[in-house]
């Protein structure tokens, strides 16, 4: 491992800065050919001390793999990293094992593709940004791509993706998003459209940033919302949504790409809903049949228009009295702020325990999932922090509620890891398997005999680099909550 120099930073960030100023071919040539005889892994002391492994060839062995892909577990496998990319993987017999490397056993481990997080704010309510330590408690827990399915504050969240790629800050890869868009009557501080000219505009201003994933939320007007999948798709841009005035179907119609949260957002079902207006009784979450043709043609209506569906179980579970409690990490890492809000609310919840109507609607936003992914829908999960449902810790909870709706341990790390993957459209990233991507997460125990273990992160690799989520957490300790 080399230690940083900082003569050689230096130079390294100025050539960084000719090669990405210049459009000279020769110059280019020149930096391209200086970068080489820079020592390797140079990195910043401030990522230094959260790695942990940073060697351009390691051998893995003795892996249990749950690779991402749907696929049977693999047992006793080898797995071999060059220069951040998986370079083979099976039998120790069957691959061909590098000469210089740096061996590492993983007898008693599990490893799981990193986490490829869809619905992964950074901002919570009332914190318009908590990208600084949001973005350390994603990589700590194993999430190592994210979409934030809008912003609140896209000029920071752009910016920290971009230091994120460049390695100056540490955290997930972040695919950015443009504001949140809604319509009359919605959150003040989105955008809500004038006229069609306005939606455009505003829209082609954030794409030219290179922000390519829009969010719709509960007031989009039907008008506004073929606005926007027009003008995105004309520029290769997604559109997703956290719908109320447009149904499911409708938006499915209209070509959305993502629907959010499932079923407690599924206004179709709602009883005088009116066309165009988020109103409506919602007597459905507790009547509504799940496996009955309603909900099942609506479901095959958006596999066949290929709507990928985010679950966000966690967060819905943060409501539910029964269920709504910190652990104690998560109480480590709360602002004193937070954690004051959480136990105002668990003194309300410790009141309705009793209560188990928001329980009986867990399950069956649970099955709801459950149902579209066995009919050959792309469910995929994010976080969407908020309350008490950390980044990160919450994409974790997600898995256990993934097991517990119904999921098997392969299913569970495909929704959160492979299919993630496949709703971005990266084929370099979401599973373990050779060519892709270097980036997994090496679990201390048997995930498919305890689900408890996605929370027993050893190491989180990214690019072939490995962190120490200990060193990460240290540094959120008191600190979220208050950016
Ligand atoms: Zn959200």
């Amino acid at each position: 491992m080399s230690k940083s120099i900082s003569i050689g930073k230096v130079l390294a960030l100025a050539i960084l800065f000719i090669g990405c100023k210049t459009s000279n071919k020769k110059e280019l040539a020149v930096s391209d050919l200086e970068m080489n005889t820079l020592p390797k892994n140079e990195v910043p002391d401030q990522i230094q001390r959260y790695i942990k492994y940073q060697d351009s060839s390691m051998v893995l062995i003795n892996a249990t793999i749950v690779d991402g892909t749907g696929n049977p577990i693999k047992r006793n496998q080898t797995i071999i990293v060059e220069n951040g990319w998986f370079k083979a993987i099976g039998k120790a017999s069957e691959i061909e094992i590098p000469q210089k490397n740096t061996l590492i056993d993983l007898k008693g481990k599990t490893v799981v593709p990193g986490f490829v997080g869809m619905h992964n704010h950074l901002h919570i309510p009332r914190f318009p940004f908590v990208g600084d330590i949001a973005s350390k408690l994603y990589l700590a827990s194993g999430v190592t791509t994210i979409q934030t399915c809008g912003a609140a504050s896209p000029i920071e969240e752009l910016n920290l993706a971009n230091q994120i790629a460049e390695g100056s800050k540490i955290g997930p890869d972040i695919v950015p998003s443009a504001p949140f868009i809604t319509g009359e009557g919605g959150n003040p501080n989105m955008i809500i459209p004038r006229n069609e000219k306005h939606l455009r505009d505003t829209m082609q201003y954030w794409m030219k940033k290179g922000i390519k994933w829009f969010k719709v939320y509960r007031n989009t007007s039907p008008e506004d919302l073929k606005i926007i999948i027009d003008e995105a798709h004309r520029n290769n841009a997604k559109v997703r949504g956290h719908l109320c005035s447009v149904t499911f179907e409708e938006a499915t119609k209209m070509g959305i790409d993502g629907i959010e949260h499932g079923l407690n957002s599924a206004s179709d079902f709602r009883t005088h809903k009116e066309t165009g207006i988020c109103n409506g009784g919602r007597e459905y979450m507790d009547e509504l049949l799940i496996a009955g043709p309603e909900v099942r043609k609506l479901q095959q209506l958006m596999i066949d228009n290929e709507v990928v569906l985010t679950s966000t179980l966690s967060i819905y579970e943060a409501s539910v009295p029964n269920r709504a409690y910190a652990d104690d990490r998560t109480l480590e890492t709360m602002s004193p702020y937070l954690l004051q809000t959480y136990q105002e609310r668990r003194k309300q919840f410790d009141e309705e325990v009793r209560d188990l109507t928001r329980e009986g609607r867990l399950k069956r936003i649970m099955q709801f999932e459950y149902q579209f992914h066995k009919m050959g829908g792309l469910l995929c999960s994010g976080v969407d922090a908020g309350r008490h449902v950390l980044p990160g810790f919450g994409d974790q909870r997600n898995y256990e509620l993934l097991r517990e709706a119904g999921f098997t341990t392969e299913e569970a790390v495909q929704i959160m890891t492979g299919n993630g993957a496949k709703a971005l459209e990266r084929s370099d990233i979401g599973t373990v398997q050779q060519g892709k991507r270097a980036d997994f997460v090496v679990l201390d125990g048997n995930l498919e005999e305890d689900p408890t273990i996605i929370k027993k992160v050893e190491t989180v690799f990214k690019k072939g680099v490995g962190y120490t989520p200990e060193q990460l957490l240290k540094d959120t300790k008191g600190k979220f909550g208050l950016e």
